[in-house]
């Protein structure tokens, strides 16, 4: 499933091809689950941004496109042999392509939009950024990490990653991490979504995690064997020996 730094990726590629460019016709394949107005077309894209993993295209009538990529959601710029959606401007093309169906696309207004994000916690990419929402649970901290109300686009793959590298057991009770715990998580979850952000649209073939999907690998730091455990029904990939 994208996550922050996948989300944070694509909205680039669509910021830098189709911001300021004006919609000349929307194309619906999917019109069972995609449901949009033909009034978009001749509106403007003012801005192209990124809340958790939602991208938002704002109009030039205030109107915005609420994007959720869900599962499997992608955009390309060519046309692949499947899509959801296509939207066409004066500059590029760009084409939903996702071929779970969990993703979504939706005109709101600013007001809606407003409701709707206000719902996420903070967005650790942004300025201010703490961790202390998460101190206020005592659920597991890796299933803490992943809940969209404490904290904006982190999931299962990032929570991982960030628990290795700040050394935290990932069963730990979100509430007893300690002050210094609390420091070295932030910084680390920082730390991996600015360098997976930074792969760019390679991301998928060139990123090389330290525990994710490492089930019996040996761990980047001490050679131990990366263990998998379910937690909230997600996998949670750790070193117990890192990690304690
Ligand atoms: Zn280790």
């Amino acid at each position: 499933m994208p996550e922050l730094p996948e989300v944070e990726i694509c909205c680039r590629q669509l910021a830098s091809h189709l911001a300021g460019k004006t919609i000349r016709r929307v194309t619906i394949p999917d019109n069972k689950k995609i449901h949009l107005p033909s009034n978009l077309v001749g509106r403007r894209i003012t801005k192209i941004y990124r809340f958790g993993k939602f991208i938002i295209l704002q109009l030039d009538d205030d109107r915005r496109l609420l994007i959720h990529l869900g599962m499997t959601g992608w955009f390309e710029l060519d046309p692949p042999a499947k899509y959801r959606l296509s939207l066409e401007t004066d500059g590029a093309t760009a084409y939903f392509e996702d071929p779970r169906r969990f993703g979504n696309v939706r005109l709101v207004s600013a007001g809606q939009q407003e409701k709707i994000l206000g719902q996420l916690g903070t967005d650790p990419l942004t300025p201010g950024f703490d961790l202390t929402p998460l101190r206020k649970t005592k659920r597991p901290v890796k299933v803490a990490l992943q809940d969209q109300r404490l904290i904006a686009g982190v999931g299962n793959i990032y929570a991982s990653e960030a628990l290795w590298r700040a050394r935290i057991h990932p069963t730990k009770p979100a509430s007893r991490l300690r002050h210094d715990e609390c420091r070295r998580l932030k910084s680390s979850l920082i730390h991996v979504l600015r360098r997976a952000v930074a792969f760019g649209p390679k991301i998928f073939e060139s990123q090389r995690f330290a525990v994710y999907d490492r089930k019996g690998q040996p761990c980047r730091r001490c050679r131990n064997p990366v263990q998998r455990m379910v937690l909230g029904g997600r996998g949670a990939y750790f070193c117990p020996h890192c990690q304690r």
